[in-house]
């Protein structure tokens, strides 16, 4: 691993570390590029694991001042991890057009009306067809660079059967068409979590698509550890090849 697309901080209330920590692991791991991808925060705040709308400017500045103070070591990546919600997406705009941050991590972890259904909890087949339908809107509007952990819903749906395998083709097919890379979830391998799901990463092998492992680190000292090599060891095994680093057109520069 030469890149980590996918990094949290203590501002989403479920993870530790600054910003700074994070980076400054990267840089003695011999990282070349970082993107710190927060949970991005929502203006109703009902999410208490997720950033506070009114931290929003602290974290920003403390992210700038980061990036200036060691952007001659690494390059550093503004972004956050995003749910597609409709209410949302002016906001994230902004992130794109007037706050710099380019990667858009694609991270749906609730869907449904009022969120309702949350991968954690509650997936039925009812919810994977809303889960699957809501992640291809979300990649059709071009703000995403990638998507995170798109078998995420395993978390609580009771099996990979026939319809986590349709939902999770329908989305394979989406990212072929739009050339979006998928992730395989390095915090999910690490907890010993449904995902990243072999099974499904076996048959994602029949569409083109363009792989990302990233860590999905929460804490600084595990953006690349024994396990992380183990996932891409696992993962060549399978015969998937991996991009070392994100591709230039999937960082989102204006929307
Ligand atoms: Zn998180
Ligand atoms: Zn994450």
């Amino acid at each position: 691993m030469i890149a980590n697309y996918h990094t949290h901080t203590r501002w989403c209330n479920h993870a530790k570390g600054e910003a700074e920590d994070y980076i400054k692991e990267a840089i003695r791991l011999g990282l070349k590029e970082i993107a710190m991808t927060d949970h991005v925060p929502h203006i109703d705040n009902t999410d208490p694991a997720r950033m506070k709308w009114e931290d929003f400017n602290a974290y920003n500045q403390l992210l700038d001042e980061a990036i200036a103070k060691y952007k001659d070591q690494i390059t550093i990546y503004k972004g956050f991890e995003c749910e597609y919600y409709p209410e949302a997406l002016d906001f994230y705009k902004k992130l794109i057009n007037e706050y710099g941050y380019t990667v858009m991590v694609l991270g749906q972890h609730r869907c449904g009306p009022d969120r309702y259904y949350n991968a954690f909890t509650n997936m039925n087949k009812e919810a994977l067809e809303i889960y699957t339908k809501t992640v291809c809107d979300a990649l059709h509007s071009g703000m995403f660079s990638f998507v995170a952990h798109p078998d995420v819903f395993l978390f609580s749906y009771p099996k990979f059967d026939q319809h986590a395998e349709k939902a999770l083709r329908t989305i394979y097919k989406t990212c072929e068409e739009l050339n979006i890379p998928i992730e395989i979830n390095g915090f999910g391998y690490h907890a010993d979590r449904p995902y990243p799901n072999f099974e499904a990463l076996k048959i994602s092998k029949e569409y083109k698509l363009t792989y990302l492992i990233n860590s999905d680190a929460h804490r600084p000292e595990l953006i690349y550890t024994d396990k992380m090599r183990e996932l891409e060891e696992t993962v060549a095994f399978l015969g998937i090849k991996v991009t070392q680093t994100l591709p230039e057109e999937r960082h989102i520069k204006a929307i």
